[in-house]
C-alpha cells in the first residue's frame, strides 16, 4: 500500500518508525476515505470533520493522513476510551464510523509469535486486511451549525466573570448568560 508507507514515512522520528497505534490510525483513516470515495488529503477544502473517540496516538495519526486539525476545527474529540473515529463527508452528508476490532491485536501477535510486541503490531498493522483490523459502520451524525469549520457569530460575554464565548458555548439560565464554567460544567477549580 502505497500511501500507507508514504505517511509512515511521513510520521517517522529519526529513522524510528512510528508507534503501532499511528499505524493503526493512519489504516483507519485510509479505510474510511476508501468508503467515503475521498482520494488524498482534504484539508484544502475542510469538506471532511473527523470525530476521535480517544486521545493519544489516534488524533495525530487522522492529522496526518486526513490534514483534519483541532486548528481548523475539522478534528474533534470525544473522549470515549476507543479506538475508534467517525469520518463525516460535509459534500455528500455520509459518514462512517471505523472501529479497531478487539480480535485485531490477537491476530497480529498470532502472525509474529517470535516478534517483541510492539514490533509484531507494527507488521501485522501494515499486514492486517481492513476487514480484520476493523468494523465499519455508515452513521448519521448530526453536526451542529457551530460545530463546522467556517461558522461565524459574534463572541458572547459570560454575565457573571465577563469572559468571552465563541461557537455558541455559552448557557442560558433564566435571563442570565453565562460561560460553561460559571455555569458549574467546569474542569477546575480556582485556588
Ligand atoms: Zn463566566
Amino acid at each position: 500500500m502505497k500511501e500507507l508507507e508514504h505517511y509512515i514515512r511521513a510520521a517517522s522520528r529519526n529513522g524510528r518508525p512510528p508507534r503501532p497505534g499511528i499505524i493503526l490510525g493512519i489504516r483507519m483513516a485510509l479505510a474510511a476515505l476508501g468508503r467515503l470515495k475521498i482520494a488524498g488529503l482534504a484539508h484544502h477544502t475542510r469538506s471532511l470533520v473527523v470525530v476521535v473517540e480517544t486521545e493519544r496516538c489516534l488524533p495525530d495519526a487522522i492529522e496526518l493522513a486526513t490534514g483534519c486539525r483541532l486548528g481548523n476545527r475539522t478534528l474533534k474529540l470525544r473522549d470515549m476510551g476507543k479506538m475508534a473515529a467517525t469520518f463525516v463527508d460535509l459534500v455528500t452528508n455520509r459518514a462512517v464510523r471505523v472501529a479497531a476490532r478487539e480480535s485485531a491485536n490477537r491476530k497480529a501477535l498470532e502472525l509474529y509469535p517470535t516478534v517483541e510486541r510492539e514490533e509484531a503490531l507494527s507488521l501485522a498493522y501494515r499486514k492486517l486486511s481492513e476487514e480484520e483490523l476493523f468494523d465499519v459502520a455508515f452513521v448519521k451524525v448530526q453536526l451542529r451549525p457551530e460545530d463546522l469549520p467556517g461558522y461565524r457569530a459574534p463572541r458572547i460575554f459570560c454575565d457573571r466573570c465577563g469572559e468571552g464565548v465563541a461557537f455558541r458555548r455559552e448557557v442560558r439560565i433564566g435571563d442570565r448568560v453565562l460561560c460553561a464554567a460559571c455555569a458549574g460544567k467546569t474542569y477546575y477549580e480556582p485556588l
